[in-house]
């Protein structure tokens, strides 16, 4: 084919896609969630031409997710379970604001199968992939059943109908050989969750398993996996269309945890060789293939020192994480998620994926690493975050808005990339050095702590890292920044007119102590 020609039909094409994109597309669109995933979502409807509709408890009637929207309404309420988890209300919204198609973020309602399946009848299209498809993988024993028969190397273990009784699951414990780790079948957020080290142990941490299943997932089934020492947590970004298309979007390394939760990620793992790399990427695509996925999903895998890797679950919804696989691609994985949905194809193939450079997420949480990482709660007086070349910031949070007892402390995630690992670190370490935020205590000197840290730099840790990792009282604010903050909160106070945060908005701590050069 000539080129001249060839170009007519791709133009052709194209304008074909588009009119049928236009068409297809969503003109309203509820997000069932709130903080920075809320905000994040936000930013694409709006940059897509699309109503976004945020949904809010009372606490979080101010909130900056309910600035940003379009439109607002109310899940009266103050808890979790009577507001953003219940799925009635949700649906009523949805269907009397007139919206097409309902986000659900990550957390809250997006892994749960009734939601979606409530929005399908409803008529309204959830952002996700299926409710057969969530509820097989969020059953880890099926999940685990369905990817072994599929090929995909999973841990060693005991699974049956989950409910083995005590002298059974000794015997497969033995077997397995200890130690072992229990596991909850509807396990997520590492509850459910026991290492036994010998049958003593194995006794009691059944019960506990079972218990803190039953009262966090209403589900006290349970399973046995090999406990792997020194594990290192990757995994990687899937995709998939309604057309049958699945790419991988190469890998995130998520192993420095805090109680199996994830506080720093990185992408591309340093621990990959490119044939490691390779043949986990195949096992994913696998993995997304076997279960006719569509739409945004992560297969999490666990590498042992080896360098055997073995399928841990798939998660079926955004990743906390998401913006270092966005930074290396430069794409937008919530506006891929919105056109797959709407049931568009995906605009390219895996061979046009070509990852590059090295990108870095921290987790900015409120709370207290000096006093066991307890959470903080208040006003925030200050969020003076860095700004420049390869540093976004996607925050659920201003000055002036107010953290409260009621849901994840996590306030914001700050991500850089570089051209090569060495430079996303040194950007990093100078990112979350001028990041300030007063009136509640973050982790951000603690992360840059971690960030700094020999071993870290070298690419050597495992999900482990943390567990041993020292947390001093003077890696907190400097001092001069706090009295700086007290003392413009004072004067803001003084002030007769104008709000709050325009008074505090127009004072800066650095500049009035000077810099912050502590950590
Ligand atoms: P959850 O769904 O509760 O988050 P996962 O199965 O995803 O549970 O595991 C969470 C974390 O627990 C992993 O990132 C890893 O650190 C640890 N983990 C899970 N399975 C094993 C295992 N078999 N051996 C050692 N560590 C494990």
């Amino acid at each position: 084919m000539d080129d001249e020609l060839k170009i007519a039909l791709l133009t052709e094409q194209w304008h074909v896609n588009r009119e049928r994109g236009a068409s297809l597309m969503f003109k309203k669109v509820l997000i069932a969630n709130r903080g920075e995933v809320a905000v994040r979502i936000t930013n694409t409807l709006q940059q897509m031409g699309i109503v976004a509709v945020a949904v809010h408890s009372q606490p979080d009637r101010w909130g900056l997710h309910v600035r940003r929207a379009d439109e607002a309404y109310a899940l009266e309420g103050e808890s979790a379970a009577d507001t953003y988890l219940r799925i009635d209300r949700i649906i009523d919204i949805a269907k009397s604001c007139g919206a097409d198609a309902i986000h659900p973020g990550y957390g809250f309602l997006s892994e749960n199968a009734e939601f979606a399946q409530a929005c399908s009848d409803a008529g309204i299209v959830f952002i996700g992939p299926s409710p057969d498809v969530i509820r097989k993988m969020g059953d880890k024993m099926i999940a685990k059943t369905t990817l072994a028969d599929a090929g995909v190397p999973v841990v060693p273990g005991y699974w049956d109908d989950g409910n083995a009784d005590v002298a059974t699951l000794e015997k497969q414990a033995e077997r397995i050989g200890y130690p072992v780790l229990i596991k909850a079948a509807a396990g997520g957020g590492g509850k459910g969750m026991r290492v036994a080290r010998d049958v003593k142990e194995l006794r009691s941490g059944l019960d506990v398993a079972r218990r803190e299943s039953v009262s966090a997932f209403g589900d006290d089934r349970v399973f046995l996996e090999k406990y792997v020492a020194s594990p290192r947590h990757v995994e990687f970004q899937i995709f998939g269309d309604s057309t049958g298309r699945t790419v991988h979007m190469f890998e995130r390394e998520c192993s420095i945890q805090r109680r199996h939760q994830k506080i720093i990620e990185e992408s591309p793992s340093p621990a990959l060789t490119p044939e490691l790399r390779d043949e986990m990427a195949t096992a994913a695509v696998r993995t997304a293939q076997a279960i006719g996925y569509e739409g945004a999903g992560t297969v999490e895998f666990i590498l042992d020192e080896s360098g055997a890797f073995y399928f841990l679950e798939v998660n079926t919804r955004l990743q906390v994480e998401h913006p270092i696989t966005e930074m290396r691609l430069r794409l937008d994985l919530v506006r891929l998620q919105i056109e797959v949905a709407a049931g568009l194809p995906l605009p390219f193939e895996q061979v046009d994926l070509v990852p590059t450079g090295h990108a870095i997420e921290c987790r900015v949480y409120a709370e207290d690493a000096a006093r066991g990482f307890l959470p903080s709660v208040g006003t925030i007086r200050h969020f003076d975050a860095p700004v420049g070349a390869n540093v976004r910031l996607d925050s659920g949070v201003q000055a002036g808005d107010e953290v409260t007892v009621y849901y994840d402390p996590m306030l914001a995630k700050l991500v850089v990339w570089g051209m090569s690992r060495e430079e996303a670190l040194s950007r990093m370490v100078w990112a979350l050095r001028r990041f300030a935020v007063t009136g509640v205590t973050t982790n951000i000197a603690f992360m840059a702590k971690v960030i700094g840290d020999p071993a870290f730099v070298r690419g050597e840790y495992d999900t482990h890292f943390l567990d041993s990792f020292a947390v001093e009282d003077h890696e907190s604010i400097p001092d001069e920044v706090l009295v700086a903050s007290a003392m413009m909160a004072r004067d803001a106070k003084k002030q007769v007119h104008g709000s709050q945060s325009a008074a505090t908005a127009a004072a800066s701590p650095w500049r009035d102590a000077g810099g912050w050069r502590g950590v």
